[in-house]
């Protein structure tokens, strides 16, 4: 689903991964010198024996030290929040890195408890150690890019209707305000490869993650543009009105197409629209929608497309 980067599990660190899914944090510890070691590993990091025995710990430990990167440090990362990245030490005395969630950037203080917070991020049952402060109510999240269930056309309110010969009703819908968002489409790797075959567009950087990842300039692989244009159609904007009184209605095309910011495989999108401009002629009445269709919680469009509707 996601794109973000999974632990991949191996022999050796197995046993950590599938202790976080079903609930317990381990670590190894040596049997010849008692040492803990993190990360995984399969002798001890301190005396060398190849002695090391799992066993559950409490996860707590102390902040070692942080930073907030404003800047994702993958584009798969961009959202909402910042990343905060943390080194915790732990009542063992291994450090592990990882990411704070649930405080604000100022309320974070070197040395300060923190304790585990287990998140889900596959739906299957792939967790993620991330950490919060000792004193919130913060056990587990659940961070699985899910594809939200399209709105039933019944449920929509009731939009007002306007007649295509009534010029003033019309000219009354240009606005520079923008409709609410639409409901949100997954563009997943799966849905870049399919637009690839159709298209003829295999390009690396839509369609080899592995190579993305390492030459490409955002950090993985992103949606065709053209893809993200054309998936408008899955996105339901909440027009406030129905235009009525017309034979024929066709899609004229598009006065301006941008991709002005790229859309990362892994990305929820949504869109939103205006009423740019009512122009009548010989073919009929012109209206001109400017959509634009954004990465969730992203402030830059990826998309701009203003489509002209043809009415006669
Ligand atoms: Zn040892």
């Amino acid at each position: 689903m996601s794109n973000k980067p999974m632990p991949v599990m191996t022999e050796i660190s197995a046993p950590f991964w599938n202790g976080l899914k079903e609930g317990r944090i381990q670590l190894q510890q040596c049997n010849a010198c008692q040492a803990w070691n993190f990360y995984p590993r399969r002798h001890c990091a301190r005396c060398l024996a190849h002695d090391l025995t799992w066993k559950e710990v409490s996860g707590r430990g102390t902040l070692y030290t942080f930073t907030v990167a404003r800047i994702p440090t993958l584009p798969e990362f961009a959202g909402p929040d910042a990343q905060i990245l943390a080194v915790v030490e732990l009542e063992q005395g291994v450090r592990i890195n990882t990411t704070l969630v649930g405080l604000a950037p100022e309320a974070i203080e070197i040395g300060m408890p923190v304790k585990p917070v287990r998140a889900q991020v596959k739906d299957d049952g792939t967790v993620l150690l991330r950490y919060t402060g000792a004193d919130v109510a913060l056990d587990f999240i659940d961070e699985v890019v899910r594809a939200p269930a399209p709105v039933k056309p019944d449920e929509r309110p009731p939009r007002r209707q306007i007649d295509v010969g009534d010029e003033q009703a019309l000219q009354a819908l240009v606005s520079e305000a923008f409709t609410d968002w639409s409901n949100q489409v997954l563009v997943d790797q799966a849905l870049i490869d399919a637009f690839a075959e159709l298209s003829g567009d295999d390009y690396w950087i839509h369609t080899d993650p592995e190579r993305a990842r390492k030459e490409g300039p955002f950090g993985g692989t992103i949606a065709h543009g053209a893809l993200v244009q054309v998936i408008m159609s899955r996105m339901q904007v909440p027009l406030p009105f129905e235009i009525t009184g017309f034979t024929n209605m066709v899609n004229y095309g598009s006065d301006r197409l941008r991709f002005p910011s790229p859309v990362p495989a892994g990305s929820l999108v949504h869109s939103r629209c205006r009423v740019k401009a009512v122009e009548r002629n010989k073919r009929g009445t012109q209206l001109t929608l400017e959509f634009n269709v954004h990465v969730v919680g992203q402030e830059r469009p990826a998309v701009i497309n203003d489509l002209v509707i043809l009415y006669m």
